[in-house]
């Protein structure tokens, strides 16, 4: 629960206005820190007891924690609402696929593969799973820690490094990949004075495993007193009906009653919840809307990952804007300086649908998107827009002059009013062709104007 300015206030040293921190008195600084639009260090006058009180209190009810590094690494936590329509969600879960190192070396290979492969272009971004979780189980330490180095030479992608029986071994593998910040696996209420010390040898994210929500609250404020925070959390939820109850319980524990030592990231394992593959995705599926921050799964494939990962992006896409995809030209296929130039509107789903449509035809093409702030091309007409002048003006200085010869530019059949506007905006140097009202029309008219421009 977030702590009120006029709160903050109260804490502060109260100073005639000194101005030091850059407002013009206390009050303003504590709105703007109870807002996040400034930090505590900014006043020079706060005693090192108070920056500490006002840190925690200022800190986020579900602890940010990352797995992995560079480009790949995975941020999980910092959620706010316990629903996605009450503001959104923030950090998408982490989708990771199991290694065991009893697994044979030629399953091995096609999994490092397939975490390399499995990848999904869908409107604007790439879909795809994030970690692998390698699993300690054969009992041969060489080759667990083999497997650990193949691993991490062979992929760029952040680690879930799972280990029951030998502590000595999990930490070893936690040194071959510290710099690409794993999350280690399990401590429990059994072994973490002895886990202690190894954490903080070398801290990476640490992974608390319980038999129920509440044994994991004096883990959790036991390893916070030894200075680590980067906690994920699994309540040992044995099936789908408890995963449900932990995973709410834990969200509106930190969430509602602000309550610290549950204010972490989730992880669920479908990979030991189920024996099929398809309830294995089932349970994961509910993961995902029931709010674990990683899931690990035993198997992946394009069938049931894809609308796994689609899934995702709906529930972690924040609903106060629609999506949209990046203003400028795209190319569809191979085209070249004869190839028809489109325009339309810069909501993904719009996006998605013309190129796909273009991408049918078999005739290469560019795409230009106009941004209208996510919105469908009427209504963006409707708004103000996609205006004739605005869209010349994209046309211009998006440098689709410079990569077609002809001067030939197709606009959605739905706005056919803005071609004069249009005209005038681009100097008259361009042809605006009527294209047709809806997507399903581009399969009937490309092919035919991409012949024209040939001819
Ligand atoms: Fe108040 Fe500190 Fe800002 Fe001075 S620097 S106005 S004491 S908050």
């Amino acid at each position: 629960m977030p702590i009120a300015g006029s709160e903050i206030v109260k804490m502060l040293p109260g100073r005639r206005p000194c101005k030091e921190c850059g407002f013009p008195t206390c009050f303003a600084f504590a709105m703007k820190l109870a807002s996040g639009g400034t930090t505590v260090d900014k006043c020079p006058y706060l005693s090192d007891e108070t920056k500490e009180k006002l840190l925690d209190l200022l800190a986020p009810p579900i602890k940010l924690v990352t797995i992995g590094s560079g480009e790949n690494a995975v941020k999980i936590g910092n959620e706010e609402v316990i629903y996605r329509h009450e503001k959104t969600f923030v950090h998408s879960p982490g989708i990771a696929l199991l290694i065991s190192d009893k697994e044979d070396k030629v399953k091995i290979e096609e999994k490092i593969k397939k975490i390399k492969d499995l990848q999904f272009p869908w409107v604007g971004v790439d879909l795809k799973p994030d970690l692998l979780a390698l699993h300690f189980e054969s009992g041969d330490r060489n080759k667990f820690l083999d497997l650990v180095k193949k691993v991490y030479d062979s992929t760029d992608r952040g680690l879930v490094l799972i280990s029951w029986e030998d502590m000595d071994t999990l930490f070893a593998a936690r040194d071959i990949c510290a710099d690409r910040h794993p999350l280690v696996y399990p401590i429990t209420k059994e072994n973490i004075d002895e886990a202690i010390p190894k954490v903080k040898d070398n801290l990476t994210p640490v992974g608390l495993h319980a038999h129920s929500v509440e044994e994991l609250v004096p883990l959790t404020s036991k390893l916070k007193d030894a200075g680590i925070d980067e906690l994920v959390l699994d309540p040992g939820s044995k099936n789908l009906l408890d995963a449900i109850r932990d995973q709410t319980f834990i969200r509106k524990a930190a969430l509602k009653q602000g309550f610290k030592p549950l204010g972490y990231p989730t992880i669920g394992f479908p990979c030991f919840m189920a024996k099929d593959g398809l309830k294995e995705m089932l349970i994961g599926s509910t993961f995902i809307n029931k709010w674990a921050s990683v899931i690990v799964f035993s198997d992946l494939d394009q069938h049931s990952l894809l609308p796994l990962l689609v899934q995702r992006l709906n529930i972690y896409t924040d609903p106060r804007f629609p999506m949209a995809v990046e203003e400028k030209y795209y190319e569809v296929g191979e085209p070249n300086e004869f190839s028809p130039v489109l325009v339309t509107s810069n909501w993904a789903l719009t996006y998605f649908l013309v190129s796909s449509a273009v991408e049918a035809t078999k005739v290469s093409a560019y795409v230009c998107v106009k941004d209208a702030e996510g919105l469908g091309v009427l209504t963006a007409w409707a708004a103000g827009k996609f205006s004739g002048d605005s869209v010349g003006t994209f046309i211009k200085k998006c440098g689709i002059e410079d990569k077609v010869k002809h001067r030939k530019l197709v606009i959605p059949g739905k706005v056919a009013r803005i071609k004069g506007e249009l005209e005038d905006a681009l100097d008259l140097k361009w042809e605006i062709i009527i294209g047709p009202r809806e997507t399903t029309g581009i399969g009937a008219f490309l092919p035919g104007f991409a012949k024209e421009l040939k001819g």
